[in-house]
């Protein structure tokens, strides 16, 4: 099949990028009636890296967006407690009804970006799957207007719009095509090691914490629980070269025996996924005709496990701003992101540089639940337009 069969000349969006940032965008954009271009390299349903915990936040935009139900009806447990355990103490905190939101959950990208991209495809948005960028098109002012765009078949093809945004993720091309610089800078950085096991009992979401390491075990779709084991990157190579089974396993069981014991008894379904940990940053995130959105424009170490929910927010507030369309509006995005995302950023980045004690990383904990309650209500805050909605 020709991907690039058919394609408009001219968009008033193109998002490159169709996963949580750029489908969730275009869905928007969609809705608001703009006529809007959304491409991805990789394939429809493909998987990517992530062990998909939503925070409250993320679950709330779905619910606003009316996607929360076809979320769980896909069989994504909803999540009622979650569990931080640092060192022998464990500490469990039941997830009350709030923002309109009663539970937690963590779906498959598999299901989740699936289901953005068929909303912003049912909303009106063109989607194309195995395209890539390969150049942006300019004006003599340098103003970006437009991109070249390929298909695995050798076929190119060239597309106008007023808009080009980068949702393109953590490696963005559009972010070094235009030369967004990072202002923000991330110091902490944890790799990790996870896969996903059958026969796991556990009630909700469990977070464990012991010197120099991390782990966690996240219920997911198809009865499954995702379990990672995270060391700081320094540590990471020499941890897991050779057989990584057994390092994932010896790191579980630094963090908690029950946790080894029980996840050896498990069954691994396919096999572990590793991630050697990359700095944060945030990144300017407009320009002339061009915008960023998702982990493109700010990018944090996922020990949080709050790039989905940031990639969700801003993808709200930057249709909006786009939609809005007066001058100065990409700007207002871009500081409304930052004002929203500072004290998450510094955090996590602290949390990441594994350099704390256990009463240590509890108080990071405290401050992290703080900044994220902070965060659902200030955007409780910011109007949703009605076209939102489905
Ligand atoms: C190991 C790991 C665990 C994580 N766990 C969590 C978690 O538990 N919870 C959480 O909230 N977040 C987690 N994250 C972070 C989360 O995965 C990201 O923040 C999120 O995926 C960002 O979404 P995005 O849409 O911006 O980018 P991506 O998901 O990276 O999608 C970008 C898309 O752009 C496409 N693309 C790139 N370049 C081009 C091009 N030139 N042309 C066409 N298409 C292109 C790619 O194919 C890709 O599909 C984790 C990350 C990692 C690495």
């Amino acid at each position: 099949m020709n991907t690039l069969h058919a394609l408009k000349p001219r968009y008033d969006v193109v998002i490159i990028g169709a996963r949580c940032a750029g489908a969730a965008t275009a869905l928007l954009l969609a809705r608001a009636g703009c006529k809007v271009l959304v491409i991805d390299r990789s394939a429809y349903g493909s998987d990517t890296l992530s062990t998909h915990a939503l925070m409250r936040m993320g679950v709330v935009q779905l619910e606003r967006w009316g996607l929360l139900p076809t979320v769980m009806a896909a069989g994504t447990p909803a999540i009622h407690m979650t569990t931080f355990h640092y060192g022998r103490e464990s500490i469990s905190v039941r997830i009350k009804p709030e923002h309109g939101v009663g539970h937690l959950c963590a779906p498959r990208r598999t299901v989740l970006d699936r289901i953005l991209i068929d909303a912003a495809r049912s909303a009106g948005a063109d989607v194309r799957h195995g395209v890539t960028l390969c150049e942006l098109q300019r004006d003599v002012d340098n103003r970006v207007v437009g991109a070249w765009l390929e298909n695995g078949d050798g076929g190119r093809v060239g597309v106008r719009c007023d808009v080009l945004i980068g949702a393109d993720g953590l490696q963005s091309a559009v972010a070094r095509l235009v030369e967004a610089e990072s202002y923000v800078q991330g110091m902490g950085v944890s790799g990790c090691v996870y896969g996903y096991f059958q026969n796991v009992e556990r009630d909700g979401s469990h977070w464990h914490f012991v010197e120099n390491a991390a782990a966690g075990v996240i219920p997911t779709n198809d009865g499954q629980h995702c379990i990672f084991a995270s060391v700081p990157r320094s540590a990471f190579t020499a941890t897991f070269r050779g057989d990584i089974e057994r390092a994932f396993l010896q790191v579980l069981e630094a963090n908690s025996a029950k946790l080894s014991a029980d996840v050896a008894r498990a069954r691994l379904i396919g096999r572990l996924h590793a991630f050697a940990g990359v700095p944060g940053h945030i990144r300017q995130s407009h320009g002339p005709g061009w915008a960023l959105v998702g982990d493109a424009g700010y990018f944090k170490d996922p020990l949080t496990a709050h790039g989905i929910t940031d990639a969700l927010r801003d993808a709200e507030l930057l249709s909006g701003a786009i939609v809005d369309g007066r001058p100065g509006a990409l700007a207002a995005y871009q500081h409304q992101r930052d004002g929203l995302s500072r004290d998450l950023f510094q955090i996590t980045d602290s949390i990441a540089s594994f350099r704390w004690s256990l009463d240590e990383v509890k108080a990071l904990h405290a401050q992290l639940s703080a900044a994220m309650r902070a965060e659902c209500e200030r955007m409780a805050g910011i109007a949703v337009p009605a076209y939102h909605a489905a």
